[in-house]
């Protein structure tokens, strides 16, 4: 299969979750992330329609946005303090922001090149040891914090599922989507507008996680590995 067939499919069995969770599929942008992939990857993957991409290192980020800059380029990876000009330079969005150092850092990267990013705060909701993250009763904080920094805007709540169980998987998005509700409830109005959104689900849990609410879900292996869909039959 190429990844045309596997995009088009992905986005038909995304719509369908959305419309059996009786949710608009234009809520939920599929973000290709192509972070093992290549430029000629990529090169297929845009004229296959695919308009937001993700990668997880600075220099990955860097080249591949600079190669194909009228996509949008998104940060899902570890944050290094000293990497944030390269990443707030070429990232639309950054979804992996949690570490309060790194917030002001953000912010004057931002500022340095003139623009205000876009950012989401990762959180660490099942509290699994190997999970980055902000506990789930540090984010209110976190997010005063951000909310005062002109050069971040906090557009919503990113989180990684447990890996093995889909039962897991569902109840941590469910919780990170309550979370956003409950603290876009004490926003006001402009806030709340732009803090909407939900980056979760991968390749092994989309599905839980469109049902859950998700307006981003990222998925590498399902769209550019033509032997995931074999192994996970
Ligand atoms: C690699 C990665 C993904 C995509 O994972 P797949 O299982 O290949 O879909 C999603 N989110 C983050 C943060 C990643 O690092």
């Amino acid at each position: 299969m190429s990844f045309k067939e596997r995009y088009v499919r992905t986005l038909e069995q995304v719509a369908a979750c959305c419309e059996a969770a009786g949710r608009d599929p234009r809520e939920v942008r599929v973000l290709a992330v192509s972070k093992t992939v290549g430029c000629d990857d990529v090169a297929a993957a845009i004229a296959a329609g695919a308009q937001d991409f993700g990668e997880n290192r600075p220099d990955m980020l860097k080249e591949k946005a600079d190669a194909f800059p009228r996509v949008a380029w998104h940060f899902i990876g570890n944050v290094q303090s000293r990497r944030l000009p390269d990443i707030v330079s070429h990232a639309t969005l950054i979804h992996s922001l949690y570490q309060n150092t790194h917030f002001g850092k953000c912010n004057a990267a931002a500022e340095a090149v003139g623009k205000v990013q876009d950012i989401l705060l990762e959180v660490n909701v099942s509290g699994e040891q190997s999970k980055s993250g902000l506990s789930p009763d540090e984010v209110p904080q976190a997010l005063d914090h951000c909310m005062s920094l002109a050069h971040l805007r906090v557009r919503g709540l990113m989180t990684m599922a447990p890996q093995g169980d889909r039962a897991v998987a569902r109840e941590c998005f469910e919780r990170l989507a309550h979370m956003r509700d409950d603290l876009r409830a004490g926003m006001e109005f402009q806030k709340a507008e732009a803090f909407n959104e939900l980056s979760m689900g991968m390749s092994e849990d989309w599905h839980e996680a469109v049902g859950a609410g998700a307006t981003i879900v990222r998925i590498g292996r399902a769209l550019f590995d033509d032997g995931f869909e074999e192994l996970h039959a």
